[in-house]
């Protein structure tokens, strides 16, 4: 059941479109991340479905009711900002049933409710805490179990990892799903974090300059990226620009095969994307095979990640730590680039040249 629906909602600022006729579902009960680089309008959307920014066309209902226009006080959401924003002079047990005692809640309830939420975020022995006296995770759920106070209907979080550290921040998306799972609550996460994206969601909303660029679950935009924009931002890809060439593709002077003929006419510029854990090395087989030079070796442990010299252009191939041990810089190796990983996707003239896209 979809509990929340966006229609082709727009925010214009002047002539800029910080988004742009964007429509998407999110089901009852799922978590949803908006994931994008900085500037993408993500916060922007957020903003519009919590009720604090106004959107300048479409329409946001919830159980088909439409919210477009109610203020953000009369929406039942909540919401965890980047920052936290909780009151300093206040103990935990206060910040959390903050918005309890300004409804009116008799004392006795909002401390009782209070301390059932502490405990629902592990945080029993520290209610009578004031905020700086708290590590910045303890920070982060107060802020949670503040957001979950009035059983929001929607639960809103703006980057909300973002001011922890590496190994806390793993935790915390950990720690946050389970949460989440557990209440059932329809969620929606903004990040610029793949990793965390994929850690928590069930739906992953990508999108670019203020547009969707693919919605899908985490395996379905890391396996089928829509558009070479997702292939590069979600995980890693090797990009090479080609010809369609009877149903192949020309990269070079290689003819490469595709799982099934490709459906561009001859002489239309492709852009094909590769994985580097696709990448076979070492082995000769029967399709899509060249020559490789290695010229950089990087060992990350699990994994190695190997720079090549290709007649496709410079690739990067990633092997698990006990493939390829013999193989060292400056050697010449057989490489193949398996038809069912190349994905495929029509090439504009100002599209991104041959090369590693960013992690
Ligand atoms: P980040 O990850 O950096 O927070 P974002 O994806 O959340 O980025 P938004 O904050 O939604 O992006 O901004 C989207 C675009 O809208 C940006 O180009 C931004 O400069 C612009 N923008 C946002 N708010 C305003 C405003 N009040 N007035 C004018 N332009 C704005």
């Amino acid at each position: 059941m979809c509990a929340l629906a966006l229609k082709d909602i727009r925010k214009a600022y002047g002539d800029a479109r910080a988004v742009d006729d964007v429509s998407i579902d999110f089901p009852q009960g799922e978590l949803t991340a908006l994931l994008g680089p900085s500037g993408c309008g993500k916060t922007t959307l957020l903003r519009m479905i919590a009720g604090l920014e106004v959107p300048t066309a479409g329409t946001i209902t919830l159980g088909g009711r439409d919210i477009t226009r109610l203020p953000a006080h009369s929406r039942k959401f909540g919401m965890v900002f980047q920052s936290f924003a909780l009151f300093p002079h206040l103990s935990v047990r206060e910040n959390v049933g903050y918005a309890l005692t300004i409804a009116g809640t008799p004392r006795a309830e909002v401390m009782a409710r209070a301390d059932k939420l502490l405990d629902l975020v592990q945080l029993q022995g520290f209610a009578d805490r004031r905020i700086g006296q708290l590590s910045g995770g303890q920070r982060q759920r107060v802020a949670i179990a503040r957001a979950l106070a009035q059983e929001p209907e929607v639960f809103l979080l703006d980057e909300p990892m973002s001011a922890l550290d590496a190994k806390l921040r793993e935790e915390m998306q950990v720690e946050l799903r389970l949460l989440q799972q557990r209440l059932g609550i329809t969620t929606i996460v903004v990040t610029h974090d793949q990793r965390e994206a994929m850690t928590m969601a069930d739906r992953i909303v990508v999108m670019s300059k203020g547009k969707v660029e693919q919605s899908g679950s985490p395996q379905q935009i890391y396996q089928w990226p829509a558009t070479g924009f997702v292939a590069g931002f979600i995980g890693r890809a090797n990009f090479m620009e080609g010809l369609a060439e009877n149903g192949k593709i020309r990269v070079g002077d290689v003819l490469l095969t595709l799982p099934k003929p490709a459906n561009f006419l001859n002489g239309a510029p492709v852009q094909l994307a590769c994985r580097p854990e696709a990448i076979r090395l070492g082995t000769s087989e029967a399709a899509n095979t060249v020559k490789g030079t290695i010229t950089f070796v990087r060992d990350l442990g699990p994994v190695r990640d190997f720079h090549l010299d290709t007649p496709l252009g410079k690739l990067v191939a990633e092997q698990g730590a006990d493939q390829g041990r013999n193989l060292k810089l400056g050697d010449t190796v057989p490489l193949s680039l398996p038809p069912e990983a190349l994905r495929i996707y029509p090439r504009g003239i100002a599209e991104s040249p041959m090369g590693m896209a960013a992690e």
